[in-house]
């Protein structure tokens, strides 16, 4: 339970729930709901009750500070039906924490120390206020500062562990760990229809409680994510279930849709090339007109991009082309210019793999040809010299944005091809 009225008033996003949901799934705790109060006394003791009504344990954060209108100490004792008591070792740690800072304590600062009866204190090591572990029955209230990194902190060290405590002792311990595998280059609705079989499949396999889902997260031009979430015991459990429902699902992608996923978790395209690039010792330059430097700008972003990334050559006007890069005279908008640009490329930029991209981005058409229109070359060892023609639809940016991952990824892939029939034609 969130408490705070600029929550409500939409002047600060619930942040902290959202931190929280991601660690109790981490850590298997399942949680049910999340709701956002105002800082009124009433509303926040209905919330509270409500809270109990509907699970076994409410962590709620903010409203723990010094002011009148931070009154989640009082609502809670309300609720436990028990008065505040002032801790004064409590009082103490927070005039030591003032004088640390050569400040005398505000006399207000003392209402932090108040404590519901028979709670537990939580040490502030962040803030001034400490936490609160409040038992009621066989359920628990924790209360933590609303401020994220106290209430990060207080959760991880106090919180997680209790909760711990509570579910081993009810025999309800369990691991929920996500593993993400990066698509790109096919539809939600095509993985969809090729992993149907592994979705029944999970779904007949796992007694309640336990085994893995598979779920597709679509992520702008980025592609599309397929998560596994497992659900076991433990941690190991988990990983080993993740591990195996892995190899499943990448085999069936291999055989329907191809080389398809780049990468795990938080890879992004750039890295995924990066990591083949590296593997095989080669450098790479690009020659960009449509993109403008977005491809050299996403390359870079990688660490380490000097070992492998010689730089890239903004070739925008068809002069530029035709003088730097080499490209023969003639029109600049067809496959031909961009196998010129990717060789260009590779010679001006002293490169192993030359990378070109030449298209239009419209909204008006180019010597003819129709926005979204974007040839991608390449020039590379063992693959030779080829090209691609992409029709991306879409305004100037998307077309844009869309063609500079589209030539990542087809580098990509060509150059694990390559190594594959290199390596096919070294052991035969
Ligand atoms: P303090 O002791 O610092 O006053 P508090 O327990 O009273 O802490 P709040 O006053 O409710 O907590 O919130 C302090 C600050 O923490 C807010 O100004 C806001 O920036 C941030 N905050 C509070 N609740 C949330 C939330 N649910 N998500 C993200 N940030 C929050
Ligand atoms: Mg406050």
């Amino acid at each position: 339970m969130a408490v705070g009225t600029e929550l409500l008033l939409g002047q600060i996003a619930d942040t902290n729930s959202r931190w929280l949901g991601e660690h109790l799934a981490a850590a298997g705790v399942s949680s049910y709901f999340h709701q956002a109060v105002g800082d009124n006394r009433e509303r926040i003791v209905t919330a509270l009750r409500t809270a109990l009504a509907r699970g076994e344990a409410v962590i709620m954060c903010g409203g723990l500070g010094p002011t009148q209108d931070d009154i989640t100490r009082e609502a809670i004792a309300e609720v436990m039906h028990v008065p505040l008591v002032r801790d004064e070792a409590v009082v103490r740690r927070i005039e030591a924490l003032f004088a640390s800072r050569g400040r005398d304590m505000p006399a207000n600062n003392a209402r932090q120390a108040d404590v519901p009866q028979g709670a537990q204190t939580i040490e502030q090591q962040r803030g001034t206020a400490p936490g609160l572990i409040c038992p009621l029955g066989h359920k628990v209230v924790y209360a933590v500062p609303g401020v994220p990194h106290e209430m990060e902190e207080m959760f991880t060290r106090a919180i997680l562990p209790d909760l711990r405590r509570r579910m081993a002792e009810q025999g309800e311990e369990a691991a929920i760990v996500s593993r993400v595998l990066r698509t790109w280059g096919t539809s939600e609705s095509a993985l969809a229809e090729v992993l149907q079989g592994r979705i029944d499949a999970l779904d007949e396999q796992s007694p309640a409680g336990t085994g893995v889902t598979l779920a597709f997260l679509a992520s702008g031009i980025e592609g599309i994510k397929v998560r596994l979430t497992a659900r076991a015991r433990s941690a190991g459990e988990a990983a080993a279930l993740l591990d195996a429902e892995e190899r499943e699902v990448r085999a069936v992608l291999a055989s329907t849709l191809g080389d398809v996923v780049f990468g795990l978790d938080e890879v992004t395209m750039e890295q995924a090339l990066a990591a083949v690039l590296l593997e095989r010792g080669l450098t790479l330059g690009v020659a960009e007109s449509l993109t403008g430097g977005l491809i050299a700008s996403r390359l870079v972003a990688v660490v380490g991009a000097s070992t492998w990334f010689r730089g890239g050559v903004v070739a925008y006007d068809s002069a530029v082309k035709h003088a730097v890069l080499g490209v023969p005279e003639g029109p600049v908008v067809r496959e031909e210019a961009a196998v010129a640009m990717a060789q260009g490329a590779r010679r001006v930029l002293g490169a192993d793999v030359g990378l070109g991209i030449t298209g239009v981005a419209g909204p008006d058409p180019q010597e003819g040809v129709a926005p979204g229109t974007v040839y991608v070359g390449l020039s590379a060892p063992g693959a030779g010299d080829l090209s691609r023609v992409l029709r991306v639809p879409g305004d100037r940016q998307r077309i844009r944005e869309y063609s500079a991952i589209s030539a990542l990824d087809l580098l990509r892939r060509t150059l694990l091809r390559s190594a594959e029939e290199t390596g096919a034609a070294a052991t035969g």
